[in-house]
């Protein structure tokens, strides 16, 4: 049975669970995924997160991806992450870097359950600040710069590919080379605050192109997760990665306040299965109406017809949610050109359920143009899962 076949009735047990523990952020980066920036009143407390990594341990989840929001402006995050490595639950987790110091980066080098990914959306300061706020690429060369000092290899360098960065692949391979990192690239999807910034900053349609030609001939060894099966149309060379979306089969997020969506990308009350407070994640994910539903025989509708569908399946839930398109129509960055007109004919766009961002304006993310400190959230699914 192939790795499709078998993730697309889900699993006992997510493989990519995403844990966003904090809305807390002391950047606000202009497509932030989850709109972060203020802590929610209502996080889980310690005491509810050890239960919760309990419950992963008897569950076998064996690691998760934690990010936010900045986790580690969490004042028990380390606290945390040394109790998910002792009671078996490997740590891996997004961060800026701001807290990444020589200190913390030798601690970090010294565990073999905790890996670190550090988000990097330009490689030059002018393209990655003018998306995540001013000294946010020093911020992170730095903390890079401390992980290689310690000996910490093979942490992840993440990046979200924006019209203005795909034409630097090369040079982030080369950043990624030089600190003895891996990079991990992925899409940028229209959730959050990305869906304000997405016709600004998705890349068109030629640089869809470029990006994966780059993956075909230099992709071994990046990390893409399941980012790009919607570019699989192209059909020239097969690309790495899990070609199906995961969502609620073996992808999930739990937020900040415990709420359990079917994928980091998905924050809205039509993908929200149950929460970890009045139910307990297992029985969320085993047994939600949504997660259910989600692993049963889902239509292709149009893209059934299409000669690229065992491939691309349409693309992703989230980016066609949240720009409007229906579900089981195309991607709306449908490499066989469906997603434009499909575009044309949008009448309204949910609007985000949630917004946890410092302020609510809308932001500049034209090269060039000065704009204040920003966020930094990242997502992290699939990356780096294999067999
Ligand atoms: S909705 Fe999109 S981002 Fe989420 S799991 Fe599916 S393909 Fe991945
Ligand atoms: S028509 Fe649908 S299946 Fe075909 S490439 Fe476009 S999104 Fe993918």
């Amino acid at each position: 049975m192939s790795l499709v076949d078998e993730f697309q009735y889900g699993l006992d047990a997510p493989i990519c669970l995403t844990w966003e523990l904090t809305y807390a952020c002391n950047l606000s980066c202009v497509h932030c995924l989850s709109s972060s920036g203020r802590r929610d009143p209502r996080e889980l407390s310690t005491v509810e997160c050890k239960a919760l990594i309990d419950e992963f341990e008897r569950m076998q989840v064996f690691y998760v991806n934690i990010g936010g929001g900045e986790p580690t402006v969490r004042p028990d995050f380390w606290e945390l992450v040394d109790y998910a490595t002792e009671h078996h639950v490997g740590v891996k987790f997004s961060t800026n870097g701001i807290k990444i110091t020589p200190e913390v980066a030798r601690r970090l080098a010294a565990s073999d359950y905790v890996d670190v990914q550090i988000s990097l959306d330009g490689a030059t300061a002018e393209v990655n600040d003018h998306v995540r706020g001013p000294g946010s690429y020093a911020t992170a060369i730095r903390a890079m710069r401390h992980l290689s000092d310690a000996g910490f290899e093979n942490f992840k360098i993440s990046v979200v590919m924006t019209r203005h960065n795909v034409g630097q692949l090369d040079a982030f391979k080369a950043i990624a080379d030089r600190y003895g990192a891996q990079l991990r690239i992925t899409r940028l999807r229209p959730s959050g605050r990305g869906a304000d910034t997405w016709d600004e900053l998705h890349p068109t349609a030629a640089q869809q192109r470029e990006l994966y030609d780059w993956l075909v001939l230099h992709g071994e060894g990046v990390l893409t997760g399941d980012s790009f099966f919607h570019l699989a149309g192209y059909g020239d060379g097969a690309l790495p990665g899990l070609n199906l979306c995961g969502a609620g089969r073996v992808v999930c997020l739990v937020d900040p306040v415990g709420d359990v969506y079917a994928c980091p990308f998905a924050i809205h009350e039509t993908f929200l299965a149950g929460n970890v407070r009045a139910a307990g994640f297992t029985r969320v994910w085993r047994e939600s109406e949504l997660f259910t539903s989600l692993r049963s025989p889902q239509s292709g509708g149009a893209c059934e017809s299409c000669s690229a569908f065992d491939a691309c399946r349409g693309g992703c839930m989230a980016a066609k949610f949240f720009t409007g398109l229906p579900l089981d129509g195309p991607d709306p960055e449908c490499v066989r050109g469906h997603g434009e007109p499909a575009l044309a004919g949008v009448t309204s766009v949910p609007k985000p359920s949630l917004d946890h961002s410092h302020r609510r304006r809308p932001v500049p993310v034209t090269i060039g143009m000065r704009r204040p400190p920003e966020s930094a959230c990242d997502e992290n699914p699939l990356a780096g899962f294999g067999r």
